[in-house]
């Protein structure tokens, strides 16, 4: 892009944000591998008074620095370019490897099962606990926005187990409370309500049309959303093609049944081995338009487009083309859990301005009361953790940052050890620390190279729970009057850089008042799936978490004030002017792997499933996160926290 275009988009204009080249801090005239720019073998930095992360912006989640120790242990280039591990001389009961919430979970379990004095170290290769939970702050035009760095909401497409419920209801959230903060009617009242952006280069013709039946994103006040006079407002602007119009009617108005003579089982199990975009193309034969208006539609969900979705799943979401099936409405074998309803599910809902980032923040309180002061639910919201203390030899429970575990191992043979030893890399030097046992609440695709004696068949099923690439990125802008004349709080655009952008849920808790007038200062949240169309999810993945690692900063800025222009500009948004700082919160370890009937042969079949091959107990080394149980949400982060806590401490 030239420079004038540049100058438009506001890329000469300080905004908050730190400034990385290719990804990785600038050190001047320094020589370290990427991981050594700590270069320091204290906690100093965590303890200085301004080390405060949740405030820093440009590029978080994964941010430089976080993950190249990782990298080079999976490159075999790690143990070359270090020294001799030092011996910290410490011993504790239980050391976490990640600080999560299965890891935090697990920290807050094993206290409850061993005692209040259990000595636990929690590492974390970040510079903030909570894992995806993260909290991101914004100071714009004096106003003070809370924005979620990655876990969005307590939500689940099943019910909370019992177990995941009760600690909820432990750190004194009320979930059914919900309904008092949040203002579900402000943005209706205000005239908005959810679009879609046709971009020229896909539909020829840049336009924002009003969307027929919004899915996905942060809606949930919309479910009047499909009806029909919507549907004629759509027809008559969206920049489709006649014969995709007709297409679009005819598999709604006129249901047919593709496949006769079959029974509802047999359709279903036809439909679990298609995907939606295929169904839609070669089933239903509709308009290639309409595939590339559904085709992000699951991105939400799955981080894929309907490409990689089942057509079975598709049907549980209600998407359009199945009514004429006359399937029964039971969950049909192979569906992914997400697809399939659940009112008790839906109710249970609550959503914090930082996200789950608020249960992060109760869980540390829990574990370390000096970190995060105050005693309520109230109170947590605006009370501003003590970093200083989250690493304190005088407390028994302590979480290390910026330190990645990079080797995990049983000192002696697995079945008779007393202790295991854990190596972590933190600045330009390695340390080893004791425990009687350990749980690894980390990344799964990590645990072979960290844990090397886990048996081959565990560490194959530890690598197949590929994460979900994500970015969630939150621009803080001076105003929305461009989204309110636009008469839009949320927009699905299936064929940009970004597929969902959303004005920020309005809640209002503990003296954190949200925006409520389209003057005041907002966090506009866009999401998007790195995801290659065409291939096996696991592909995508793959690819889609390189494209997250290499990509710059400064190229993702220059995509997203773009984006903001094209979609906003006619409502008089301008990029160099509105924005007031950008946090992209990338995530090339997202989503845990859900099993998807298109590519996982065993989830239709049945049997063993890689995640309980992977999360089988090690001697005195247990295994949690939410790839345990294959599912990306949160109430599966504790359930597997606390199943690994009781394999450990049972007997
Ligand atoms: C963008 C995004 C949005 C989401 N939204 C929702 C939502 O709205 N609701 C919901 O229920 N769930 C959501 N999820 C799913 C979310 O992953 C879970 O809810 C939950 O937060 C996962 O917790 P966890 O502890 O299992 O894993 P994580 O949060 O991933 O924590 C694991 C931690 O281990 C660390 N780690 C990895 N390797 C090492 C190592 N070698 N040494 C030290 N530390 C290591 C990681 O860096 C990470 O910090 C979302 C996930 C993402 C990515």
């Amino acid at each position: 892009m030239g420079g004038s275009q540049d100058r438009d988009l506001g890329m000469h204009r300080k905004i908050t944000r730190r400034d990385f080249i290719n990804g990785v801090a600038v050190t001047a005239g320094a020589a370290m591998m990427p991981w050594q720019v700590l270069g320091d073998d204290s906690n100093a930095s965590e303890k200085a008074h301004n080390f405060y992360p949740p405030a820093l912006t440009g590029m978080r989640g994964s941010h430089p620095g976080s993950f190249d120790a990782a990298h080079a242990l999976r490159d075999g280039a790690f143990w070359d370019s270090v020294g001799k591990p030092e011996d910290t001389g410490e011993s504790y009961d239980l050391i976490v490897v990640g600080g999560g919430i299965s890891g935090l979970a697990a920290a807050h379990y094993y206290r409850k099962a061993v005692g209040e004095k259990a000595r636990i170290l929690i590492l974390d290769n970040h510079d903030d606990f909570g894992g995806h939970a993260k909290r991101n702050e914004f100071r714009t035009n004096n106003a003070f926005r809370l924005g979620f760095g990655g876990t969005f909401s307590i939500e689940s497409p099943a019910p909370y187990s019992a177990v995941a419920k009760g600690l909820i209801e432990e750190l004194g959230i009320d979930v059914p409370s919900y309904s008092k903060y949040v203002d579900k009617k402000l943005y209706r009242s205000l005239g908005m309500r959810p679009k879609i952006f046709f971009d020229k280069e896909t539909f020829g013709a840049e336009k924002l049309v009003v969307n027929p039946h919004p899915r996905g994103g942060n809606e949930s006040e919309d479910a009047d959303a499909a009806s029909a006079e919507l549907m004629k407002q759509f027809l008559a602007e969206a920049p489709l093609t006649d014969q995709a119009k007709r297409d679009l009617q005819r598999l709604i108005e006129e249901p047919k049944n593709y496949y006769p003579g079959l029974t509802s089982d047999e359709k279903k199990a036809k439909l679990a081995r298609i995907s939606y975009a295929k169904y839609l193309q070669e089933v239903a034969g509709v308009h290639d338009d309409l595939v590339k208006l559904y085709q992000a539609l699951p991105h939400p969900l799955f981080g894929v487009g309907i490409d990689a979705v089942a057509a079975q799943d598709a049907w549980g979401f209600g998407l359009p083309g199945f009514d004429g099936l006359k399937l029964d409405p039971a969950p049909g074998k192979g569906m992914n859990r997400d697809a399939i309803p659940n009112e008790e599910a839906e109710e249970y809902f609550f959503h914090f301005p930082d996200g789950n980032a608020t249960i992060a923040r109760l869980l540390v309180r829990r574990l370390i009361p000096d970190v995060v002061p105050g005693s309520s639910l109230s109170d947590v919201i605006l009370s501003k953790a003590n970093y200083a203390k989250l690493d304190d030899s005088a407390s028994p429970v302590r979480v290390r940052l910026n330190s990645t575990a990079v080797r995990v191992k049983h000192l002696g043979d697995a079945a008779n050890a007393k202790e295991v030893e854990v190596s972590y890399a933190r600045g330009d030097k390695v340390y080893t620390t004791k425990a009687k046992n350990a749980v690894l609440a980390c990344w799964h695709v990590v645990i072979p190279y960290i844990c090397e004696e886990l048996p081959e068949l565990q560490k194959a099923a530890l690598s197949s729970a590929q994460k979900v690439p994500l970015l969630y990125t939150n621009v803080a802008v001076k105003n929305w009057t461009a989204f309110q004349k636009l008469a839009t709080n949320s927009v699905y655009a299936p064929s940009m850089y970004h597929t969902f952008v959303n004005l920020d849920l309005p809640v209002s808790i503990g003296g954190y008042e949200c925006a409520r007038s389209p003057e005041e200062p907002i966090i506009v949240h866009m999401m998007k799936a790195a995801c290659r169309p065409g291939r096996p999810a696991r592909e995508q993945h793959r690819i889609g978490r390189m494209e997250l690692f290499s990509a710059d900063f400064e190229s993702m800025e220059r995509k997203i004030r773009d984006q903001l222009a094209r979609m906003l500009g006619p409502g008089g948004f301008d990029p160099a002017r509105d924005i007031a700082a950008i946090t992209v919160n990338r995530w090339p370890h997202g989503y845990a792997y859900e099993y998807n009937s298109l590519f996982d042969s065993f989830w239709l079949e049945g049997g063993e499933t890689p995640c309980e091959v992977a999360r089988k107990p090690h001697g005195r080394i247990a295994i949690a996160n939410s790839d345990a149980g294959a599912y990306a949400y949160t109430d599966e982060a504790i359930n597997q926290a606390w199943r690994a806590v009781g394999e450990i401490t049972k007997g």
